[in-house]
């Protein structure tokens, strides 16, 4: 059976092999989403209409602000359920939104990239590349933006919206970049390129907008652009993807907790139905069965939702 992987499911399998089960192979889901979630894709799409704007010469025909304000209201109705942090609200959230996608907006020139394009000179950006890893085993993951530095060189660049910046020299080690870099190798035909030389994050800090003229807000910084993987840190990516598939397609789905100092549990959606065991029972309730294979279908058709209104397991 064919297993894909994504960056994202690997780093859950690495945080907690037995979390990564109740999410990718149940399928459990809570039935409310994180407000993170459709601000962070709302956002994306004002950053892909603005670089396309750029590309096309008519900045200044872009409303970014309208473009990421109906992007969070199609995401809100397709999500019906959001769940917001102590810190945030709808109203605040909102204007920090539009506050990054007009500063990105006006920065995106300064900051020297050049989207890759086709031969219909249409910009290759939120492309979703996949390759097989080795027989029934595939990583797939959606790049935001391939195009080109200052210096001309090929850059893959990722656009974040965290609440805070990356630690310093992070970009030389995530493995999501690190994915990104060979899915790219993977497809230079396809793309028509020949290499990757720089890797990086372009980080929009989710702060508040101050209404009081204190703190420092959201921030959109310049690209951090690091040299590419080099041949054998990608073998030693391929290498770790093919042990953590072997693991899951065994089975091998332990808890990992790890100690209290560093644990993952208290920031785990699933940590109730972790310790009281009925992960299976609400995946039961849903398939009349447990899924006990691990053929991930679209990780994004979620087929049971947990701890929604008043408590209990509930099925969608
Ligand atoms: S509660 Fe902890 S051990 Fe259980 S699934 Fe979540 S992260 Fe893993």
């Amino acid at each position: 059976m064919s297993l894909r992987l994504s960056p994202s499911k690997l780093a859950d399998y690495e945080n907690c092999p037995r979390l990564y089960e109740i999410k990718h192979v149940l399928k459990v889901r809570q039935r409310e989403t994180s407000a993170n979630l459709p601000f962070g894709s709302a956002a994306h799409t004002a950053f892909e209409a603005s670089v396309r704007a750029h590309h096309a010469g008519e900045p200044d025909k872009l409303n970014v602000e309208d473009v990421f304000n109906k992007a969070w209201k199609a995401e809100i109705l397709r999500t019906k359920l959001i769940k917001y942090s102590s810190r945030w609200d709808e109203q605040s959230l909102l204007a920090t939104g539009r506050a990054i996608v007009t500063r990105f907006h006006q920065l995106w020139p300064k900051f020297g990239l050049t989207p890759l394009v086709d031969d219909q000179n249409v910009p290759q950006l939120e492309i979703m590349l996949s390759c097989e890893i080795e027989p029934g085993v595939q990583l797939r993951g959606k790049l935001d933006f391939i195009g080109y530095d200052k210096m001309g060189r090929l850059a893959v660049v990722d656009f974040k919206t965290p609440a805070s910046a990356t630690p310093e020299g992070f970009s030389d080690l995530d493995d999501q970049l690190t994915a990104y870099q060979l899915l790219v190798l993977h497809n230079t035909e396809m793309l028509g390129v020949s290499d990757v030389a720089r890797l990086g994050f372009l980080e929009c800090l989710k702060r508040k907008v101050s209404t009081s003229g204190r703190g420092k807000g959201p921030e959109v910084r310049a690209p951090d652009l690091v040299p590419a993987r080099s041949e054998e840190d990608l073998a030693a990516f391929v290498e770790k993807v093919k042990f953590n598939a072997q693991c899951i397609r065994e089975g091998r789905f332990y808890r990992r907790p790890r100690m209290a100092y560093n644990t993952p549990c208290g920031l785990c959606d699933f940590q109730e139905l972790c310790r009281t065991g009925e992960a299976e029972n609400a995946a039961s309730e849903r398939f009349g069965f447990a899924p006990s294979n691990v053929e991930d279908t679209e990780p994004d058709t979620p087929a049971v939702a947990v701890n929604g209104d008043g408590g209990g397991w509930f099925v969608i």
